[in-house]
C-alpha cells in the first residue's frame, strides 16, 4: 500500500470496523447487550517485548498474542511477521479468527499473533531466533498448548516458522505425547497434514465457485453461471493469492490481472500464473512479463475491468476513496479485511456481491483444524480405509463384471479401485466445509432477508457461539 494510502487506512480503527460489522448483524437478534459484548471483546491480550542479540546490537523485539474468545479451547490462529504489526491489528484478526471458526463449525476460539519485524529483510537466522524467543515467551505464560493455543501461519510465515515453533515447544515439554498438536501449518515431514499448504487459496476458489453456481445471484450482477470464461482479478501473489490463482485458472476462468507489491500486469486475454511465477522466481518480480502490460501504481489494478476481483494481500485496500472505481462485479475476500465498512456500503449500494473473508479465507484454518486432530490421533489419514476400500472396491468391480459379462477397461477401473489418500479426504473435507458454510449463510441471509452476505455471515457466527456458551451453562 502507498504511504499515502495506508495514512487513509490508518485514521480508523481495524476493530472498530470490525465491531460495526458485528452491530449490523446483532441488531437481526434478540441477544442481552452484555452477551454481545462479551462475545466482541478480546478475552485476552499478550503485548511482550524480548531482546534478541543481532550481530553485535542487542534488539529489543515487540510482539503479540491475543486470543479473542475463549469459548472453544484451543484458541486457534496464525502468526504475521511485519512491519507494520500493532495491537489493534493483531486484536482484530484474533476477533475475526473466532468468526471465522464459528461459521465453518471448527471448534477453536479465535487468537492471533504478530511478531514486528521485516521478515524480507531480517536474515533467515535471525528470524529463527526471534521466532524461538517468541515461542518461549508464549511458554512462560501458558500462551501455546495442544489445548490451549495453536498458531498458524499467517502473512509474512509459513512452514518453516511453524517447524521452529514446534521444535521450540517440545525441546520445553520433554514428554508431552500431543506435542505435536501445538502448532498447524507445519512441513508434511514434521506431522503437518496433506493440502494444509493450498488450502486457503482452495477454499476461496471453492467459495466463489458455489456463489458462482446461483442463478439468482448472477442474475443480480449480470453474469452467466459457472466460473468458465470469467474475468478475475487477483491482488498478491503470497500462498494465499498465488494457489486462488491456480486454481481459477485451472478452472478456465481467465486471470486479467495479477497485483503485486512493486507494481501489476495486465492482460485482458489472460495471463498464464504457472509461466507468471517462474517469470517472478526468475526475474524477482512480476512485471515486464512477457505480452503482458506493466501497471506502475499497483492499486490500479484493483480498479480495471473485471467479474470477480480477489484481494489476497492486506487489511483496508478498497476502501472510500477507491469504492466507487471498483468495476468487479464480485469480490471474494480472500485477505482479512480487505474491504472497509465505508467501502462495503458504496459497493452494497452500487450491486457488488461481497464474499465475505470470515467465510471465504477459512480453508486455512479448517485444514488446520485436520491437522490438530491427524496430530492428536497419531495416525495419518487414510491409513486405516485405504487397503480396506481398495478391497471392497476390487470385490464390487469383480461381481459387476461377471453379472454384466463384460470387462471394465483396465483405466476406468484403476480410477474406481484406487482407495482415499490423505490428500484426497482432506480436499474433500474441504471442499465440503465451503460449499455447506456458503449455503447456511445464503439460506439466512434469505429467510432473515438480511442486506448482504457479511452481515448473515456474522449473524450465523454469533448465533453459533451463543449456543456455545449456552451449552457451556454459563449465561442461564
Ligand atoms: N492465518 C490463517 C487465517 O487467518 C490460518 C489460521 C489457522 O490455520 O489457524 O485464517
Amino acid at each position: 500500500m502507498s504511504k499515502k494510502n495506508q495514512s487513509k487506512a490508518d485514521a480508523y480503527s481495524f476493530f472498530s470496523c470490525i465491531e460495526k460489522n458485528f452491530d449490523k448483524a446483532a441488531r437481526y437478534l434478540s441477544i442481552k447487550k452484555g452477551l454481545l459484548e462479551q462475545i466482541k471483546s478480546c478475552n485476552a491480550v499478550y503485548r511482550m517485548h524480548f531482546p534478541v542479540k543481532i550481530g553485535k546490537e542487542i534488539q529489543v523485539i515487540e510482539a503479540y498474542r491475543v486470543q479473542h474468545s475463549h469459548h472453544k479451547l484451543p484458541c486457534k490462529g496464525g502468526i504475521r511477521y511485519s512491519i507494520k504489526v500493532n495491537q489493534d491489528e493483531v486484536m482484530t484478526l484474533a476477533a475475526l479468527m473466532t468468526y471465522k471458526c464459528a461459521i465453518v463449525d471448527v471448534p477453536f476460539g479465535g487468537a492471533k499473533g504478530g511478531i514486528k519485524i521485516d521478515p524480507q529483510i531480517v536474515s533467515a537466522e535471525n528470524i529463527e531466533k526471534i521466532t524461538r524467543r517468541y515461542t518461549s515467551e508464549l511458554i512462560k505464560k501458558n500462551f501455546i498448548g495442544p489445548g490451549i493455543d495453536v498458531p498458524a501461519p499467517d502473512y509474512g510465515t509459513g512452514e518453516r516458522e511453524m517447524s521452529w515453533i514446534f521444535d521450540t515447544f517440545l525441546s520445553l515439554s520433554p514428554g508431552e505425547v500431543d506435542a505435536l498438536a501445538c502448532v498447524t501449518g507445519k512441513p508434511v515431514s514434521q506431522g503437518g497434514v496433506r493440502g494444509r499448504k493450498e488450502a486457503t487459496g482452495l477454499g476461496v476458489f471453492y467459495g466463489i465457485r458455489e456463489l458462482c453456481k446461483m442463478k439468482e445471484e448472477m442474475l443480480s450482477v449480470g453474469l452467466d453461471v459457472g466460473l468458465n470464461g470469467k474475468k478475475v482479478i487477483i491482488q498478491g501473489l503470497g500462498n494465499v493469492g498465488y494457489h486462488a490463482a491456480t486454481f481459477f485458472h485451472e478452472a478456465g476462468a481467465i486471470i486479467v490481472a495479477l497485483a503485486e507489491r512493486e507494481g501489476a500486469i495486465y492482460n485482458k486475454k489472460g495471463l498464464n500464473v504457472s509461466n507468471v511465477i517462474l517469470h517472478l522466481k526468475k526475474t524477482g518480480s512480476i512485471l515486464n512479463f512477457p505480452e503482458s502490460k506493466n501497471i506502475e501504481d499497483t492499486e490500479k489494478a484493483l480498479e480495471l475491468e473485471c467479474d470477480i476481483l480477489i484481494p489476497a494481500a492486506l487489511e483496508n485496500v478498497i476502501h472510500k476513496h477507491n469504492a466507487n472505481r471498483i468495476k468487479a462485479k464480485i469480490i471474494g475476500e480472500a485477505a482479512n479485511g480487505p474491504v472497509t465498512p465505508e467501502a462495503d456500503d458504496i459497493l452494497g449500494k452500487k450491486g457488488v456481491l461481497i464474499v465475505p473473508d470470515i467465510y471465504l479465507n477459512a480453508g486455512g484454518v479448517t485444514v488446520s483444524y485436520f491437522e490438530w486432530l491427524k496430530n492428536l490421533s497419531h495416525v495419518r489419514y487414510g491409513r486405516m480405509e485405504k487397503r480396506f476400500s481398495e478391497n471392497m472396491n476390487t470385490e464390487l468391480l469383480q461381481v459387476i463384471e461377471t453379472s454384466c459379462r463384460k470387462k471394465i477397461p483396465i483405466e476406468e477401473k484403476k480410477m474406481i479401485l484406487r482407495g482415499p489418500r490423505e490428500i484426497d479426504l482432506v480436499r474433500s473435507g474441504l471442499e465440503d466445509t465451503m460449499i455447506n458454510g456458503f449455503h447456511k449463510i445464503r439460506d439466512l441471509k434469505k429467510s432473515l432477508k438480511i442486506e448482504n452476505l457479511r452481515t448473515a455471515a456474522f449473524v450465523l457466527a454469533i448465533n453459533k457461539i451463543i449456543d456455545s456458551y449456552e451449552k457451556l451453562g454459563i449465561f442461564p
